[in-house]
């Protein structure tokens, strides 16, 4: 790290402790070549990057968004709230370990099938038909068929 003080390139750790909470790293450093002392806090980024839409805009991640696309596709399935949040919460955990500087909609999407795939095999063939908006019927009775024949593919997954 540069020091701030005389833009020196590089600067020496000299002490390095976790915080009381542990959720962040305090760091002394001193600078080799004016001398200077300073501190730094090392924390994780829990920000969830924003989303690249298809259309080359960008949009800030939406959790509510996210909720109303899975409630819509489980519209009248027997799935209950609690299992949606876990859902919820697991897409929030890849978007955030992701660790990239920006989500495609696809990707999230995709996630979104993973989980849909597990939940309820309806709800998934109902977001996966508006999602991957199959303008190909065949490519829509292709992803039907390979539901029938693999009851278990959600295990499989
Ligand atoms: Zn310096």
């Amino acid at each position: 790290m540069h020091c701030p003080f005389c833009g020196a390139p590089d600067t020496r750790v000299i002490d390095s402790r976790l915080s009381v909470e542990g959720d962040k790293v305090r760091r002394r450093r001193e600078c080799p070549q004016c001398n200077a002392r300073f501190t730094t806090y090392e924390i994780a980024e829990l920000v969830i990057a924003p989303v690249l839409k298809r259309d080359g805009r960008r949009e800030s991640f939406r959790e509510e968004k996210l909720r109303t696309g899975l409630l819509r596709a489980l519209e009248k399935r027997p799935v209950g709230a609690e299992r949606i949040e876990e859902a919820i919460l697991r897409i929030k955990n890849r978007a955030r370990a992701s660790g990239e500087r920006e989500l495609s909609s696809q990707r999230i999407g995709e996630w979104v099938m993973d989980e849909l795939r597990n939940l309820d095999q309806v709800a998934y063939v109902r977001f996966a038909s508006v999602y991957r908006s199959f303008q190909d019927v065949n490519a829509f009775r292709e992803e039907i068929e390979r539901l029938q024949q693999a009851p278990d593919a959600a295990d499989a997954g």
